[in-house]
């Protein structure tokens, strides 16, 4: 019988990503901890929470396009209601859409591997999405779709005020900074996101997406991710943990 070439790469590919994070993004030996991997904020988390759920609740009997009827679950986001650092990806995919939580399928194990990777957990973070219903066939987002849904977290980006977004991928980056450029030009420096009038910009890190890393599994998008995420934990006077090969 001959070998699928589509199971060879994904067995290579599994493998490179342990060793990867194994010897590249894993976290040797333990790095003390003296900022607060947490906002100490004046909003106590019960409230922020309470907040949140009520536009989960929103967000789960929305109808405001036609992706609300084709999804199995809406995907409204989930974590840490006082997180420093808030992920944002492009809309949720298969596995997100059976189960109704951002960043559980392939894609998601391997931000669960670059947040590890920082020394954090996801109950760290909080992780959304632009669109919060899945596209058919993972088709980009449609502006209609992004127009609808966008005001559900541009919400949960107000009351969790992050001291800063990632956004994962062009999506993602081009829509919370409103410009056309590539990911590429816009990776790898702090952009301002701003939340409301009166309000304080927080800064955004443009990083690839975790699919796109998947699909292109190079050292050179490793190290790139790799930086940028560094870059974040220096502004927030995180640790930086030490990794074997970067
Ligand atoms: N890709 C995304 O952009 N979001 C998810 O939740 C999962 C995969």
């Amino acid at each position: 019988m001959k070998d699928n070439p589509d199971i060879k790469k994904v067995i290579s590919q599994h493998s490179e990503i342990e060793q990867f994070f194994s010897g590249g993004f894993a976290v040797k030996g333990k790095t003390p901890i003296s900022e607060p991997l947490e906002q100490e904020d004046n909003t106590s988390a019960a409230e922020k929470a309470a907040e949140l759920e009520k536009i989960a609740e929103e967000v789960c009997a929305c109808r405001k396009c036609p992706l609300g009827s084709l999804r199995t679950n809406a995907v409204p986001g989930e974590g840490n209601p006082n997180a420093r650092i808030m992920f944002v990806g492009e809309a949720p995919g298969a596995d997100e859409d059976a189960q109704g939580q951002p960043f559980v399928g392939r894609a998601g194990q391997l931000l669960d591997k670059v947040i590890a990777a920082c020394g954090l957990k996801r109950s760290n973070v909080f992780i959304g999405n632009i669109l919060k219903c899945r596209p058919p066939e993972n088709r980009d987002p449609a502006a209609e779709e992004i127009i609808s849904c966008l005001p559900y977290l541009q919400r949960q980006i107000e009351i969790i005020n992050p001291e800063i977004i990632v956004a994962l991928g062009a999506h993602a980056a081009r829509t919370l900074l409103n410009t056309n450029k590539s990911i590429g030009q816009l990776r790898g420096q702090f952009h301002e996101y701003y939340s409301g009038l009166g309000r304080p910009p927080i800064k955004l890190m443009a990083t690839y997406h975790t699919a796109y890393l998947l699909r292109n599994y190079s050292q050179e998008n490793r190290q790139k991710v790799w930086e940028d995420m560094k870059k974040v934990l220096a502004e927030l006077g995180l640790p930086i943990p030490e990794h074997g090969k970067k």
